[in-house]
């Protein structure tokens, strides 16, 4: 059985049956064909992903090399093609265009998109990512964007974690997120509620992600104001208890990166296949044992 469905009629499913599904970014171009497999392996499903800095700053080439891979690999029963954080703002404070790149994109064929206008002010945020849900539209693409500022991708040392948790510093606002939803026709939410990114600079891009928790209540209040399939970005790092119990509290997209990049750069250099496999075998294990998602390729084939 073939899912012919969208990006967004998945999502939703997922949402629905308090499951998630797993993203994966790739900030290697080797390391897309072992996650296929290992989402075929398990009958499960997932969205392949990359996000500009992993274009910028890594070697997955850009949207086009990403997207030629993915034609190359892919499985329709248990990817699609997601362009992760397009930021307005980059990490580094720069200004982007992002609309040339997420045109591009819709244009190649991505399923869904998000631009990050975390770093803007409020009003800025919901002009941006408006436009981006208009062009979205046109190509029948989902629309992913933040509210609240998921930390961690910026240099420097990392945020003081336990200060920034009981402040709840950056956490998504519900209030502002029901406005957001209603005022941007975004399709996914991406939520800060004690998420953070993995440490991406040169220096720090091997070192051990910080232990991070989730404020559940926080979350489904979020949920409450939105009514929306809502993101949990830095997925890597939290107790997989804490990531399961998030999914039946309104998460239903859960971004993993760190997890499988780091196991993947260890290995590279001495034996390519060897880190491919260490790909595989993360994946395997996280579908299976953390986010205890095996079989939900058949699930979110299945209308109800
Ligand atoms: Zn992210």
């Amino acid at each position: 059985m073939q899912i012919a469905c969208s990006a967004a009629e998945l999502i939703r499913r997922a949402w629905e049956r308090g499951i998630a599904v797993p993203g994966f970014n790739i900030p290697y171009l080797p390391m897309m064909e072992p996650v296929v497999r290992a989402l075929r392996d398990t009958d499960s499903f997932g969205l392949i992903m990359v996000a500009r800095l992993e274009w910028t700053k890594f070697q997955a080439g850009g949207p086009e090399a990403v997207a030629e891979e993915y034609r190359r690999v892919s499985d329709p029963r248990h990817t699609r093609l997601h362009l992760d954080h397009v930021p307005v703002i980059d990490e580094d404070g720069r200004r982007v265009d992002y609309v040339r790149i997420i045109s591009a994109a819709l244009e190649l064929g991505y399923d869904s998109v998000m631009v990050d206008g975390s770093r803007l002010p409020l009003e800025e945020n919901i002009a941006a990512t408006r436009r981006v849900a208009e062009m979205a539209g046109s190509f029948g693409a989902a629309v992913e964007a933040e509210l609240g500022a998921v930390l961690g991708h910026e240099a420097g040392p990392p945020p003081p974690y336990e200060e920034l948790f009981a402040s709840r510093r950056g956490f998504t606002d519900p209030a502002e997120a029901r406005r957001f939803v209603a005022e941007t026709g975004v399709d996914w939410l991406s939520v800060a509620i004690g998420n953070v990114h993995g440490a991406i600079s040169a220096a720090r891009r091997g070192t051990q992600k910080i232990r991070a928790r989730l404020d559940l209540e926080h979350l489904r209040a979020i949920r409450e104001a939105t009514g929306l399939p809502l993101v949990l970005h830095g997925g890597t790092g939290i107790p997989s208890e804490l990531v399961r119990r998030s999914f039946a509290a309104g998460i239903a997209k859960v971004n993993v990166a760190t997890a499988i990049r780091q196991p993947y750069e260890a290995l590279v250099e001495s034996s390519p296949q060897a880190a491919c496999e260490a790909v595989y075998s993360t994946i395997v294990e996280l579908v299976r044992n953390e986010l205890c998602v095996e079989g939900s390729a058949r699930l979110l084939a299945e209308r109800r």
